[in-house]
Protein backbone atom coordinates (compact mmCIF):
# COMPACT_ATOMS: atom_id res chain seq x y z
CA UNK A 1 0.00 0.00 0.00
CA UNK A 2 1.51 3.08 -0.62
CA UNK A 3 1.10 6.28 1.82
CA UNK A 4 0.83 9.86 0.43
CA UNK A 5 1.16 13.68 2.58
CA UNK A 6 1.41 16.50 1.79
CA UNK A 7 4.90 18.49 1.77
CA UNK A 8 5.45 21.33 3.23
CA UNK A 9 8.51 21.87 1.15
CA UNK A 10 7.11 21.51 -1.95
CA UNK A 11 3.87 22.60 -1.22
CA UNK A 12 2.68 19.88 -2.94
CA UNK A 13 -0.03 17.16 -2.16
CA UNK A 14 -0.32 13.83 -2.53
CA UNK A 15 3.09 13.22 -2.55
CA UNK A 16 3.81 9.65 -2.27
CA UNK A 17 6.12 9.10 0.96
CA UNK A 18 9.60 7.25 0.58
CA UNK A 19 10.55 4.70 4.10
CA UNK A 20 7.00 4.85 5.17
CA UNK A 21 7.03 3.68 8.55
CA UNK A 22 4.32 3.50 11.28
CA UNK A 23 4.44 5.50 14.09
CA UNK A 24 2.18 4.92 17.59
CA UNK A 25 1.25 8.38 18.81
CA UNK A 26 -0.04 9.04 22.19
CA UNK A 27 -3.15 10.56 22.61
CA UNK A 28 -5.13 11.43 25.55
CA UNK A 29 -7.42 9.28 27.40
CA UNK A 30 -8.04 5.79 25.97
CA UNK A 31 -7.92 6.95 22.39
CA UNK A 32 -4.75 5.19 20.30
CA UNK A 33 -3.73 7.00 17.37
CA UNK A 34 -1.20 6.12 14.56
CA UNK A 35 0.54 8.21 12.15
CA UNK A 36 2.42 7.01 9.38
CA UNK A 37 5.97 8.92 8.82
CA UNK A 38 7.88 9.14 5.78
CA UNK A 39 10.10 11.18 3.69
CA UNK A 40 9.43 13.38 0.63
CA UNK A 41 11.13 11.90 -2.33
CA UNK A 42 11.86 14.79 -3.60
CA UNK A 43 13.46 16.79 -1.11
CA UNK A 44 13.76 14.47 2.20
CA UNK A 45 11.40 16.44 4.24
CA UNK A 46 9.98 14.33 7.06
CA UNK A 47 6.26 13.84 6.06
CA UNK A 48 3.36 13.19 8.44
CA UNK A 49 -0.06 11.54 8.30
CA UNK A 50 -2.73 10.24 10.75
CA UNK A 51 -3.82 7.21 9.99
CA UNK A 52 -7.21 5.04 11.45
CA UNK A 53 -6.40 2.49 12.97
CA UNK A 54 -7.93 0.11 10.72
CA UNK A 55 -5.28 1.51 8.57
CA UNK A 56 -2.54 0.97 11.02
CA UNK A 57 -3.63 -2.71 11.04
CA UNK A 58 -3.69 -2.64 7.36
CA UNK A 59 0.25 -1.40 7.20
CA UNK A 60 2.88 -3.75 5.69
CA UNK A 61 0.35 -5.78 3.64
ZN1 LIG B 1 9.10 17.76 -0.75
Amino acid sequence: MDYTGYCVKCKKKNVKMENPKLVPMKGKGKVKRHAISGTCPSCGTKMFRIVSAADAADFGK
